[in-house]
């Protein structure tokens, strides 16, 4: 039997100690995790980044003691910005934490700082624990704990942190894969509505001349039966029926162009061109309309246009849009000018009108799809579908030319259009 005050008595002791404090370290280094299981349940309940962090700070202190704790997250296109969490925030300490997270980021690792007094003496916090947050092998930031004390922390506090940052780092990673989400969403119904918007608008501008078809047919088929009806009357009703149509197949071809030349699936009819007869054999019926809106139209056409190289159905339609618009947005009593001439650029031809004008925001977007002037309250001044000018500028562009608008509210509006002259589709010239 050991005697008291033995050797075999002293090392039963030292023995019984030893594993005394390693099971009370062990049942706090065991508490420790719990509570880090505990803040990782907290965390993986939100996909709100701002939660997280909030949670994070709020109980983080069951795991360490800090006199500041602080996330500095790389945000996209290498900006970053830091949390701070607990304690106080100011920019020499931003600088500090910043050098620090810099470090761990670049070398993937956790640092742990037991004391930084003659290191840093501007430093207010002798210990420091700095371990990167690392989702899928990418860096997302750091997260840090600070203490005014020296040697404040050890490895299991580093442990514990570790712990806490993979928890951290899968939290953020799902939230921000939520935004993500959600951005995706709000984008695909953005996307929804304006198809739906775009529906709308296209049945509304083919019902308006589809409904003038039917009335006039009717009409006409009514008067028909009359043996006194007056032949100018049905010749007047055709005459809308047909003018009608040739809206609504406009729109169509406009849908369709607008759709295959951005696929670049539009195979152009290339032949070499007069632009002059272009614009002559169109000016009958515009004439026709300028009359029945008293309106003026003229045309000015340089004597030395040669052939040029175009798609005349393209073009032709082009030429009619622009011209639907002049007449569209000018009042009873305006005027309207073409003119076609030669330029360093090639052949010019420019629509002008002394309209209402477009205000300079506008004057590159409205060649855009669907974009429309709006007024001053952002309401849309929209009346047709805002795909003419889209169908303009691509079937120009298709043709290595260029378009724009020169115009100021109040003042008219001139658009203006250049085709090159030689094209590397037609290399053959123009036979006399
Ligand atoms: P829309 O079918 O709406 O007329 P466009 O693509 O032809 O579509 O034109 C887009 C927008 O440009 C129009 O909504 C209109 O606000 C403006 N616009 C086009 N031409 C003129 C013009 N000659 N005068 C004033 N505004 C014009």
């Amino acid at each position: 039997m050991a005697q008291p005050g033995s050797l075999e008595t002293q090392n039963r002791d030292d023995l019984l100690q030893t594993t005394r404090r390693l099971l009370v370290e062990l049942s706090a280094l065991s508490s420790r995790i719990t509570a880090v299981q505990e803040i990782a349940a907290a965390i993986n309940r939100s996909l709100n980044l701002e939660d997280i962090l909030e949670i994070v700070g709020r109980q983080a202190k069951w795991l360490l003691d800090f006199d500041h704790c602080s996330v500095f997250l790389v945000e996209e296109g290498d900006a970053a910005r830091l949390k701070t969490l607990f304690g106080e925030s100011d920019q020499t300490l931003y600088e500090n934490l910043r050098q620090f997270a810099d470090n761990a980021i670049a070398s993937r690792q956790s640092q742990l700082i037991r004391d930084s007094w003659t290191a840093a003496p501007a430093h207010p916090f002798r210990s420091q624990i700095i371990i990167p947050l690392e989702s899928e092998n990418q860096a997302l930031g750091t997260i840090n704990f600070a203490a005014r004390a020296p040697h404040a922390y050890t490895q299991d506090d580093l442990r514990i942190g570790y712990l806490l940052a993979l928890q951290l780092a899968a939290a953020i990673r799902n939230a921000r894969r939520f935004t993500e989400m959600q951005w995706l969403y709000a984008g695909l119904r953005r996307a929804e509505q304006m198809r739906d918007d775009l529906t709308n608008m296209i049945v509304h501008d083919l019902a308006n001349p589809l409904n003038v078809i039917t009335g006039s047919l009717q009409l006409a088929q009514s008067i028909a039966q009359r043996t006194d009806a007056p032949a100018h009357v049905q010749q007047k009703l055709l005459e809308n029926a047909l003018a009608a149509g040739k809206r609504m197949e406009g729109l169509i071809k406009d849908i369709l162009n607008v759709s295959r030349l951005e696929a670049q699936q539009l195979q152009l009819n290339w032949t070499w061109a007069d632009v002059a007869e272009l614009l002559r054999e169109r000016m009958p019926a515009y004439h026709t309309q300028a009359q029945q809106e008293d309106k003026q139209i003229t045309l000015e056409i340089a004597p030395d246009l040669p052939l040029i190289p175009l798609d005349v159905q393209l073009i032709g339609r082009v030429v009619d849009n622009l011209l639907s618009n002049a007449f569209k947005y000018t009042l009873s009593g305006g005027r309207i000018h073409i003119a076609a001439a030669l330029t360093g650029a090639g052949c010019r031809i420019a629509v002008s009108d002394d309209g209402q004008g477009i205000p300079a925001a506008h004057h590159t977007r409205i060649f855009d799809k669907f974009h429309q002037v709006t007024d001053t309250q952002g309401q849309s001044l929209r009346s047709g579908t805002g795909l003419g000018l889209a169908f303009c500028r691509l079937a120009v562009e298709a043709h290595g030319g260029r378009i724009w608008v020169e115009s100021q509210p109040g003042q008219g509006s001139s658009f203006y259009l250049t085709l090159p002259l030689n094209s590397a589709q037609l290399n053959q010239e123009p036979s006399e």
